[in-house]
């Protein structure tokens, strides 16, 4: 398969203090890949390599097969990334959009392409007329992605697109890339604290964690921050409100991993010490190196296979659809290393 974007033994360090180390990385053309992680995970910084837009400290990158500098010509018609905090420069917002197509000596009608741009992003092409400072935070950052768009890049790397704006802004950010990808077969990469909107759309989510990808799958990873709720005890708040308890994180943002077998879906009553999710089962596979079947499920923005006795399975009522008690013991999670 040619893979529109590699990495090969890229590591990064920042005055001589690593923060990433990825082996190899490919992402697929068209396909859409999250990006989670804890806060200093080295997402930001993935994201900056990735759109060739800073170099890594050792390392190659290959985009469409090439092997690609930051900032070369070739990619910079091709790759186009929403920062976290993007400039906006000081003129007025049809400025702003025709910029990046303007330097790129895009071939194409400035004011159609502004105001397609502007209704991709879900604004009145009145927007055009307006300065910079005439604008609210999810009005900029949406100007901001509608300067991208206006390029219809085959690939599209956003951070943290939806962290700070208001809610009309989020769902109009999220409608404009995702028809970028379906027009265009533009490729996304996207950074994201939201897990249930990444859960939604990614074919894959790649989980950074101290600047490593984690090698485990995305199941069962359990994640911070952690708030002290008592004497040894911590929990994290998901996002359909339920609590997730565990015993003393190492760090605030530390991640830890639950094994499928810890997991219990039996409808009996919580033992002490147990503690349990409230669940939703979204899928049933049979491994035939498996003694039982594992059971997909989801609890608010994470998701967990438990692995279950084939007794279990046969007396009690498992389909996708079901709802489901997970019942687990917070000392039986495993701290990943810082
Ligand atoms: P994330 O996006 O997951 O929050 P970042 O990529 O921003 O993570 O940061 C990864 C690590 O690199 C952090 O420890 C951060 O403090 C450090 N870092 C990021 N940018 C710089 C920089 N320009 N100079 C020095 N250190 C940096």
């Amino acid at each position: 398969m040619k893979y529109i974007l590699q990495l090969k033994k890229v590591a990064h360090s920042y005055n001589g203090r690593p923060v990433l180390s990825i082996p190899e990385l490919n992402i697929a053309p068209v396909s859409i890949t999250g990006l989670a992680g804890p806060n200093g995970s080295g997402k930001s910084t993935l994201l900056k390599i990735l759109s060739l837009t800073e170099r890594c400290s050792s390392g190659d990158i290959y985009f469409d097969g090439v092997k690609s500098v930051p900032l070369s010509k070739q990619v910079r018609h091709r790759i186009t990334m929403l920062p976290q905090e993007p400039y906006l420069l000081k003129r007025s917002v049809f400025d702003n959009i025709a910029y990046g197509l303007k330097i790129r000596n895009a071939q194409t009608n400035l004011a159609v392409s502004v105001n397609e741009a502007l209704k991709l992003v879900g604004l009145h092409t009145s927007f055009a007329a307006r300065q910079w400072h005439e604008l609210s935070g999810g009005e900029a950052q949406r100007i901001a992605l509608a300067a991208r768009l206006a390029l219809k890049p085959d690939c599209l790397l956003l951070d943290e697109p939806t962290a700070s704006v208001d809610m009309e802004s989020a769902r109009s950010i999220r409608k404009a890339v995702l028809l970028a990808q379906k027009e265009w077969g533009t490729t996304l990469i996207i950074a994201s604290h939201h897990r249930s909107w990444l859960n939604d759309i990614c074919d894959r989510i790649i989980y950074l964690y101290n600047g490593r990808i984690l090698e485990c799958s995305f199941e069962n990873v359990l994640l911070g921050p952690w708030e002290k709720t008592g004497e040894e005890q911590y929990c994290t708040t998901l996002s359909d409100d339920q609590v997730l308890y565990v015993s003393s994180p190492p760090h605030p943002e530390s991640a830890a991993i639950i094994s499928p077998e810890a997991l219990d879906l039996s409808s009996r009553e919580p033992m002490q010490n147990e503690r349990f999710l409230r669940g939703v089962i979204t899928g049933i596979f049979f491994d035939k190196l498996l003694a039982g079947p594992r059971i997909h499920i989801v609890c608010g923005d994470h998701r967990f296979i438990a692995s279950i006795d084939e007794k279990v399975f046969a007396t009690e009522s498992f389909r996708p659809g079901n709802k489901v008690r997970v019942l687990y013991r917070p000392e039986e999670i495993t701290w990943l290393p810082q």
